[in-house]
């Protein structure tokens, strides 16, 4: 049931649009499959009773034209004549070899072909639908109420039957291929894109480290897997970084950030995740860590801060970062530990810069 309404909620695309590549590839492949198969009747009219017949050589010559051009005129037109010669092949069949031949099943391959067209829209798929299975009771209907112009021995009946099942099977072994290649090949493409996308939106640019948004998104998938773990968060911000960019110019600016980052990333390894918090500040999770031993890692870097050294177009210089450090308490929320971890980076700041406050 809810596979029907889903359907009902399709929406065509705009028509004039192209159709999508693999429709263009199915549709090509079913009309050389197709022109293979009159040619395949035609001999087999010839061989069982003698006779060069007019239609397959009709039906081979459409099928052939329909996959010329379908570059130049498009899938839809050839869709449309290809599926008329189907249905008019069929009657012709029908007529001549009655129901036993077997070809009424080649209506099923135009129902693939017409569910799989994205720019019908699904009550106009429902409506072909309906119009073939009343096409196929009418051809039953005729099949039964009159004997065909040549009736088929046993012989003739089985070698006829052994024709459209093998033509039909690969045509559609063929349209089921191409169609479930290429829904694998669309949704594998759109998750390795959906990564990427997902990757980047999380990417500070400048720094290449997560962004905010990623680190507090790191922090509450932390703490959904282990909710009561001790951790702390730390807040760094770069000393006097304006005089940098007024000294040095922008540049040097961002060199020096994509340096410290570097530098940071390489510190933190599996122990501890970092990222841009924003401007010139850098944010550290600590999962695990009491207040104690993410002190000392901060004091660590912060001393290999202020040995780094720096040079950018010949002027050798260095920096020095304060860091406010603050503990999961097990009662506030995660944007309360990040306000305090804030707070004692300004009582750092106030209190002569580089160093690191527990
Ligand atoms: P304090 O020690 O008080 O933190 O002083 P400060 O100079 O570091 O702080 P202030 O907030 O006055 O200046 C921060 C500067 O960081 C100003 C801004 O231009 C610079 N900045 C922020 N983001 C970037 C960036 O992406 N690239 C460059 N080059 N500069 C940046
Ligand atoms: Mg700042
Ligand atoms: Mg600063």
């Amino acid at each position: 049931m809810r596979f029907l309404l889903a359907f009902f909620h399709l929406k065509a695309p705009k028509s004039g649009r192209e159709m999508p590549a693999y429709y263009r590839s199915a549709l090509s492949a079913s009309t050389v499959l197709l022109a293979l198969y009159f040619l395949a009747s035609l001999l087999l009219f010839w061989a069982s009773y003698r006779r060069w017949e007019v239609v397959p050589v009709v039906a081979l010559t459409a099928a052939v034209v329909c996959r010329l051009n379908i570059p130049r005129t498009g899938p839809r037109l050839n869709l449309g004549v290809c599926m008329a010669v189907v249905i008019l092949w069929c009657a012709w069949y029908i007529h001549m070899f009655g129901w036993s031949a077997g070809v009424q099943h080649f209506l099923i391959p135009l129902l693939v072909l017409i569910f799989f067209n994205v720019y019908e829209p699904p009550a106009l798929k429902i409506v072909y639908c309906l119009a073939l299975i009343a096409f196929r009771m009418g051809l039953f209907y005729y099949a039964l109420s009159r004997p065909a112009v040549h009736a088929l021995d046993q012989r003739a009946r089985i070698l006829y039957q052994m024709v459209n099942s093998a033509a039909l099977y690969i045509l559609l072994a063929s349209l089921f291929i191409i169609f479930s290649t290429s829904i694998q090949d669309t949704e594998r493409q759109l998750r390795i894109d959906n990564q990427e996308l997902h990757r980047e939106a999380g990417t500070d640019p400048l720094t290449q480290l997560p962004n905010r948004r990623a680190m507090t998104d790191e922090i509450h998938r932390f703490l959904s897997q282990s909710p009561e773990p001790p951790f702390c968060v730390a807040i760094a911000d770069i000393d006097f970084f304006k005089r940098v960019n007024d000294t040095y110019g922008h540049n040097c600016g961002d060199y020096t950030l994509q340096t410290l980052a570097a530098k940071f990333q390489e510190a933190a390894g599996d122990k501890y995740k970092v990222c841009r918090w924003g401007g010139e500040e850098f944010c550290f999770f600590l999962p695990g860590l009491n207040l104690d031993d993410a002190g000392m890692e901060m004091h660590a870097l912060c001393a290999a801060v202020k040995q780094m050294p720096l040079s950018f177009e010949g002027h050798d210089f260095s920096i020095t970062i304060t860091i406010g450090v603050a503990e999961n308490d097990f009662r506030s929320p995660v944007s309360a530990i990040l306000e305090e971890a804030d707070r004692k980076l300004y009582m750092g700041k106030n209190s002569g810069r580089d160093q690191v406050v527990i």
